[in-house]
C-alpha cells in the first residue's frame, strides 16, 4: 500500500497581522506571548504553502519596485530588524528577503562601530545604508542599538540616553519624508527559548560558527534588555512609524508575518509599470528589419 497523503490544510489569516502585531498605547511587553501565532489560523505546513504563494507576488511587487527606481521614481522600503541574539533576525533575511531577486536588496548590519564610525555621530553610518530608490533595504540592527545595547551597557551618559528617542523618531520620520515606507519589526523571543537556541549552537559543531560567548552576557542581562525594549516602543511607537512585535519561539511563523508587513507595505505603493520612454511600434519595425532569414 502506498503511503496516504493528506493534503495540508490551507491556512489563512482571520485578523489583520499588520494591525494586531502593531505596538499602541496599551502594548504590555511583559505579558506579550511570544510563542504566540496571532491571527494565523493553520499550522506550520500551511504556513508555508501560503509563503510560497506570497513569495511569488513579492517577487512581482520587487520588480515592479526596481523598475520604479530606474524609471525616476524615488520610493523604497527599508525592513528594519531589531532582536536580541537568537531572535531570528539572520532567517528573516534568508527567508523572507531570500524570496525576492537579491539585486533589489540593500542589506546592511549593524554591529560593534568601527574606529571609523565612532569619530561620527551614530546616526552617520545609518543614514550610508539607506536604500536607494527602487530597492528594498533591510537593516539587520539600526540606529536603535542607541537605546538598547547603548543604554543597558551605558555605553554613553544617562542623560543623553534622554534625548535619543526624539532623536531616533525624527530620523525615521526623516527617512519617510524622503519617500522611504519604513518597516519597524522587533523580533521577541522567549527566555526559555533563547536559552534552548543556544544550548544548541553550543551542542552542534555545524552551529559553533554562530556562537558568541559574549551571548551569554547578554542573556544574563535579560531583565534590563527587556526594560530597554519596552522603553523603546513606549517612546518610539508613533502613528507614522509604528512598531511591530512579532512572536518569535515558532520561526514559521514570524517569518510568515514578516513576509505579510512586506507584502502589505509593497502593495501599498500601489506601484504599476513604468511607460516606455520609446516607441515600441517603431522598435519592433526596427528589430524585425535585423532578421536574417
Ligand atoms: P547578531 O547577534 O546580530 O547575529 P553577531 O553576533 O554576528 O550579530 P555583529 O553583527 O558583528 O555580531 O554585531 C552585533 C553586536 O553589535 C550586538 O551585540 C550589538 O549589541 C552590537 N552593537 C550594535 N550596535 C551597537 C552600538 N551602536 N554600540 C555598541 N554595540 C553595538
Amino acid at each position: 500500500m502506498g503511503k496516504k497523503r493528506t493534503k495540508a490544510a490551507a491556512g489563512a489569516w482571520t485578523a489583520d497581522p499588520v494591525e494586531l502585531l502593531r505596538v499602541g498605547q496599551d502594548f504590555d511587553l511583559a505579558s506579550f506571548d511570544r510563542a504566540g501565532t496571532p491571527g494565523w489560523e493553520g499550522d506550520k505546513h500551511s504556513a508555508a504553502a501560503f509563503m510560497a504563494e506570497r513569495g511569488e507576488q513579492l517577487s512581482d511587487l520587487q520588480e515592479r519596485l526596481f523598475a520604479d527606481g530606474k524609471s525616476g521614481g524615488t520610493r523604497s522600503v527599508l525592513l528594519l530588524l531589531q532582536g536580541i541574539d537568537t531572535s531570528g533576525k539572520g532567517g528573516i533575511v534568508r527567508h523572507v528577503i531570500g524570496m525576492v531577486d537579491p539585486q533589489g536588496v540593500a542589506l546592511a548590519s549593524f554591529g560593534v562601530p568601527t574606529a571609523e564610525e565612532r569619530e561620527h555621530d551614530h546616526l552617520w553610518r545609518i543614514r550610508r545604508q539607506l536604500p536607494p530608490a527602487g530597492k528594498i533595504g533591510v537593516f539587520d540592527r539600526s540606529h536603535y542599538e542607541q537605546v538598547l545595547v547603548v543604554k543597558v551597557d551605558q555605553l554613553e551618559p544617562p542623560e543623553l540616553n534622554e534625548t535619543r528617542y526624539e532623536e531616533l523618531v525624527a530620523f525615521d520620520r526623516e527617512i519617510i519624508g524622503n519617500g522611504t515606507t519604513l518597516i519597524k519589526v522587533a523580533m521577541m523571543v522567549s527566555h526559555a527559548e533563547q536559552g534552548a537556541r543556544l544550548q544548541e549552537r553550543l551542542e552542534r559543531p555545524d552551529k559553533w560558527w554562530k556562537y558568541n560567548p559574549g551571548d551569554v552576557d547578554v542573556r544574563q542581562r535579560w531583565d534590563a534588555y527587556q526594560d530597554a525594549y519596552a522603553e523603546m516602543f513606549a517612546r518610539t511607537s508613533v502613528d507614522e512609524a509604528p512598531w511591530h512585535v512579532i512572536p518569535a519561539d515558532r520561526k514559521w511563523y514570524a517569518r510568515l508575518a514578516v513576509t505579510e508587513l512586506l507584502h502589505r507595505a509593497l502593495t501599498e505603493l500601489e506601484l504599476g509599470w513604468p511607460p516606455a520612454d520609446f516607441d515600441p511600434k517603431v522598435e519592433l519595425e526596427r528589430l524585425a528589419a535585423t532578421s536574417r532569414a
